[in-house]
């Protein structure tokens, strides 16, 4: 039978990265929900579509023509190759803000659940557990202190050549949780019968063979 997971939690915990191993590790599909948010930031920017066109944006969202492919890690938008172009700071802002509107999460909502049609599915998000998935098989919230979060954060900007400050780069992560978790629209919340894990003092490798024992059960 097929296995259905799903990981949710905050921004920065790790949900990418791990739900990337546990799939690998399950011989299961992904389902990288915050894309598909992405992707309408993405398409409404490129058909200049306003910010609170709240009609617009779900038509955008029902009709988004994506393909996603695995084996070279790559996000097509119609054709066109965005692996990259979704991960800009301007398609983050944006799409948390077309994420708090209900059309567009209910624009999404079957798309999403057709992931798991016939394969096994490791899916990543903020309501993968109890909006989308409400059946999984093993509920995954995966969390860590913001502090460690901004840290992970600070590190990958580096790398990147980006000079940031860690004290705002905190600040920043403790205002968008508030907004997450208190927004009215799917609020970021675990499921009644999720599965807590803390990352702050753990690492992948730890948190992967954690996740596996519970899905192997
Ligand atoms: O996870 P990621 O940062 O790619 O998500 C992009 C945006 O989409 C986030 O701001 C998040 O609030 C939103 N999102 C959501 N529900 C999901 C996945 C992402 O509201 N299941």
């Amino acid at each position: 039978q097929y296995l259905l997971v799903t990981i949710d939690g905050p921004s920065g915990a790790g949900k990418g990265t791990l739900s990337q191993l546990l799939a690998k590790a399950l011989g299961a599909s992904l389902l990288d929900s915050g894309a598909l948010y992405r992707l309408v930031a993405l398409s409404s920017l490129k058909r200049g579509i306003a910010a609170d066109d709240v009609v617009s944006l779900s038509e955008t969202a029902r009709q988004l023509d994506v393909v996603f492919r695995p084996e070279e890690g790559t996000t097509m938008l119609e054709g066109e190759d965005v692996t990259q172009a979704i991960r800009a700071e301007t398609v983050s802002m944006l799409a948390s803000q077309v994420a708090a509107l209900q059309p567009v999460r209910d624009a999404l909502l079957e798309r999403q659940r057709q992931f798991s049609k016939g394969q096994s599915l490791v899916a990543d998000g903020r309501d993968m557990g109890t909006t989308v998935f409400p059946e999984a098989d093993v509920k995954f919230f995966l969390t860590a202190s913001s502090e460690a979060r901004a840290q992970r954060r600070y590190k990958q900007l580096l790398e990147r050549g980006e000079e940031v400050d860690l004290q705002q780069l905190i600040a920043d992560i403790e205002d968008r949780d508030l907004r997450d978790r208190s927004r009215a629209v799917s609020p970021l919340r675990p499921a009644p019968d999720a599965i807590e894990i803390d990352s702050t003092n753990l690492t992948i490798p730890q948190v992967l063979e954690l996740m596996l024992s519970h899905a192997s059960n």
